[in-house]
């Protein structure tokens, strides 16, 4: 939040940064939303100004992300690690369902994963993990290629010749999983993964959602957690193709509450959504749509941003990216220095100068500076500034 004196750069990787003139806004209708002279969180979900939040928010995705008309938008809970649980069980339903129809119920179903990154690792262990519950049929959970166990470490996308796709026409594959932007490990996907067009793809964009245009047609499912590019946390939002949705009582056990096809038919108001994080979703995109011209002007904006840091790490002596350049991300800039101590102190100086939250994953270390959406290049401009001070007095 800025104020004249004191700007504080919030470079954390979720939650994260929200748009000055979001808070602003949701400041201003806090105590009294649209003339109710109540708060949005004091509104009954089922209220006319509510569904009127619920549509205006639906209504401004799809105009963004160019959403066809045979998508559902949920508003789901549970966090992007719940989606882990709910596209396995509901893809693989959706897969038992067609088995049903072709009398071959029995068989083998296939799920495939890129593992890329620390997300899509969890996501992937969270389908082996279920996948021995599943009763009716054995499930198989395929690692198209795993970046950690081939490299040693993780921080490319290795090419197609490199992958290990299952073959639709073999076996049943019931989906393809990747994440689109390792927000850990800094790595994103340069381009969309080809896979044949008969095999439902899915995509976590948790950390790069609307950081630039995307063709959902090409997707299954689309979903991700709100807290870094769209709002604040607690809603998580999946955009999922029509025939996707099956019958909770086909296929594998799953809550109600993970069910895509229970959450479509109620609008997302099965229970009681997060009316809040809701509501500031809508804000954020109106912010999208009014001020940042959309995911090509934000898009813009993002290179920009990503260029200048990279540019500066590439020529720095100083400065190192663990990521091979063609997949480094436009929103989580990932560096090292020489030595801890030297990462400890580069935190520190930044910390008094407000540049906070910089500090990399506790699991790698290192720097980590988010540059999300509503990081104005100014701030990333600052950052260089420092990047360059700090360089000159500890030249290795
Ligand atoms: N996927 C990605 C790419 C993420 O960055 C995160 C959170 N940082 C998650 C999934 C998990 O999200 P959540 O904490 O909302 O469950």
């Amino acid at each position: 939040m800025s104020n004249t004196s004191n700007h504080v750069l919030n470079f954390g990787a979720g939650p994260a940064k929200i748009p000055e003139s979001v808070l602003k806004k949701a400041q201003k209708e806090f105590l009294d939303i649209n003339g109710t002279g109540m708060s949005v969180m004091e509104l009954s979900h089922r209220s006319k100004p509510f569904g009127a939040i619920l549509q205006k928010t639906k209504d401004n995705l799809a105009k963004l992300m160019d959403i066809p008309s045979d998508y559902s938008i949920l508003f789901m809970q549970g966090g992007a690690t719940t989606q882990f649980a709910a596209i396995f069980l509901n893809l693989v339903a959706k897969k038992q369902d067609e088995l049903i129809k072709l009398g071959k119920e029995k068989e083998e179903i296939v799920v495939d994963y890129f593992v890329t990154g620390a997300w899509s690792n969890k996501a992937v262990q969270e389908a082996e993990r279920l996948a021995p519950a599943v009763q009716s049929n054995p499930i198989r959970v395929n690692r198209v290629i795993d970046v950690k166990q081939k490299y040693g470490k993780f921080g490319t996308i290795p090419p197609p010749s490199e992958w290990n796709l299952t073959d639709p026409t073999k076996h049943h594959v019931a989906y393809v999983y990747y994440c689109d932007n390792e927000t850990i490990h800094g790595v994103e996907f340069p381009f969309v993964p080809k896979v044949n067009e008969t095999v439902p793809l899915v995509a976590d964009v948790s950390s790069n959602f609307l950081s630039r245009p995307i063709h959902v047609p090409k997707y299954a499912v689309v979903y991700g957690g709100a807290q870094k590019n769209l709002g604040p946390a607690g809603v998580t939002i999946v955009v999922v193709r029509n025939d996707m949705l099956v019958d909770v009582n086909v296929g594998p056990v799953r809550p109600l509450m993970l069910d895509f096809k229970t959450a479509a038919d109620n609008n997302s108001m099965y229970n009681t959504p997060p009316t809040f994080a809701i509501y500031m979703v809508g804000l954020t995109l109106e912010w999208l749509i009014e001020e940042k011209g959309g995911l090509k002007g934000i898009e813009q904006a993002n290179n920009s941003k990503a260029r200048k840091l990279y540019e500066l790490i590439d020529q720095s002596k100083l400065y190192k990216s663990p990521v091979d350049p063609h997949c480094r991300s436009h929103m989580n800039v990932v560096f090292r220095l020489p030595t801890e101590d030297l990462e400890k102190e580069f935190l520190a100086g930044a910390e008094k100068l407000h540049m906070h939250q910089l500090k990399g994953h506790r699991s790698v270390g290192g720097i980590r500076a988010s540059i999300y959406n509503a990081m104005p290049e100014d701030d990333v401009d600052r950052l260089i500034e420092y990047m360059i001070e700090f360089e000159k007095k500890h030249s290795p």
